[in-house]
């Protein structure tokens, strides 16, 4: 097979607005009152906006937990 998948070539940018740095980690998170307890919505994040988001997310109840990504680029 030489048919590469298109999700494993995007870059992975952080979330956060205006950022356009690369994503170092990622923020597992869920809104009880719209998704089901097993869902996770993710939010890559560069070592700098981590910490913002994971409070953003932490203050309403919203976050689970951060993972590292793969720093291979
Ligand atoms: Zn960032």
């Amino acid at each position: 097979m030489t048919l590469s998948d298109p999700a494993d070539q995007a870059p992975l940018i952080c979330s956060s607005k205006g950022c356009d740095a690369p994503a170092q980690h990622a923020l597992l998170w869920n809104n009880p009152k719209i998704h089901t307890p097993d869902r996770r919505k993710t939010w890559l994040a560069c070592d700098e906006h981590e910490p913002t988001l994971r409070q953003f997310l932490s203050a309403r109840g919203f976050w689970k937990e951060t993972q590292p990504l793969p720093a291979d680029g």
